[in-house]
């Protein structure tokens, strides 16, 4: 598998503000990468620096396996780290044209790209007509002209509406299903679960998690029990049934952490087998978005 970016214990400090702290991740290509974490979380301050406009305060990253400068690696990279801004007055087009110009990349792909995103009829149009989606649409128009190898996404769907949430996300896919790499950054848990197929979740700049979206949202859940007599026996017999693996006590509970699928009927014949009996057994499985507020809590 081809790495496009690798981050080694970077870290940013604002003053006081530990903004990233030691944060190491990788990206493989042809995923779909969100950086997860509440408001303060790191996520700009690590995009900022990964793009060069952000200095770290120590840690290194290195682009596409670390074969070139950054400052040529960039120019295989799309961003949009900042509210889409263009000339009021010019059409989308021209916008484009000027783009493309800055860049010092041929004008040719610029139908395609204002295809892809859904503005090809809305062409000619000015600027200043645009809805907020329309002008993140254009902004991920103007960030795929030159091809990149990943496109990177500070919170795409911010005050956006449903519907425009939800072509932002349709046009994420389809990039992503072309082969470009993508980074996006966002707060919604429910954003990263739909569009992610890997996740690192931040809390205070540090990582809680890394890895695939999917196991980051496989819970099995706890079993709750009460029983009278030893505890520390009923942890032990407890801890050697498949699928506990680790106990806590709660008051008077004591909470079984599953890492299978467990069945509390079988669970209970066992503990009867073992000279145990249970005065209460139920079975909690906490939902995603409860799984992420303990996570960043
Ligand atoms: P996120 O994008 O996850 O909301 P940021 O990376 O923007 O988080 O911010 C992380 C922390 O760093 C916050 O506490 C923020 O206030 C602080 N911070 C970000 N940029 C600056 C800056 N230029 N100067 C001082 N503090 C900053
Ligand atoms: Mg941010």
């Amino acid at each position: 598998m081809e790495t496009i970016i690798q981050l080694f214990n970077l870290d940013k400090k604002y003053g006081a503000v530990h903004a990233v702290d030691n944060l190491s991740f990788t990206i493989q290509k042809g995923t779909v990468y969100g950086i997860l974490g509440p408001n303060g979380s790191g996520k700009s301050t690590t995009l900022g620096m990964l793009l060069n406009v952000v200095n770290p305060t120590s840690g290194t990253f290195n682009w596409f396996d670390g074969q070139m400068s950054t400052h040529d690696a960039l120019k295989r990279v799309g961003a949009i780290i900042e509210r889409p801004n263009f000339y009021p007055y010019m059409s989308a087009a021209q916008n484009l044209e000027l783009v493309c110009k800055i860049k010092g990349i041929t004008t040719d792909k610029i139908n395609e790209k204002l295809e892809l995103v859904n503005l090809l009829e809305r062409r000619n149009d000015k600027f200043r007509t645009y809805s907020l989606g329309m002008k993140q649409r254009l902004a991920i128009a103007s960030a795929l002209l030159n091809d990149p190898e990943i496109l990177i996404l500070d919170e795409p769907t911010n005050g956006l509406d449903p519907k425009g949430i939800q072509e932002i996300r349709h046009i994420i896919k389809y990039i992503s299903q072309q082969g470009t790499t993508i980074l996006l950054a966002s707060h919604l848990l429910d954003e990263v679960e739909k569009v992610c197929s890997h996740v690192v979740i931040l809390q205070k700049g540090k990582k809680l998690y890394e890895g695939r979206t999917d196991l980051m949202t496989q819970s099995h859940g706890f079993v709750e029990l009460k029983a009278e007599g030893d505890v520390e026996k009923l942890t032990s017999i407890l801890l050697n049934f498949k699928g506990i693996e680790k106990i806590e006590k709660e008051n008077e509970m004591i909470l079984a952490y599953l890492n299978l699928d467990i069945n509390t009927g079988q669970l209970n014949q066992y503990l009867f087998e073992n000279g145990i009996v249970v005065s209460h057994l139920k079975m909690s499985k906490p939902s995603l978005e409860q799984r992420f507020l303990v996570l960043t809590e």
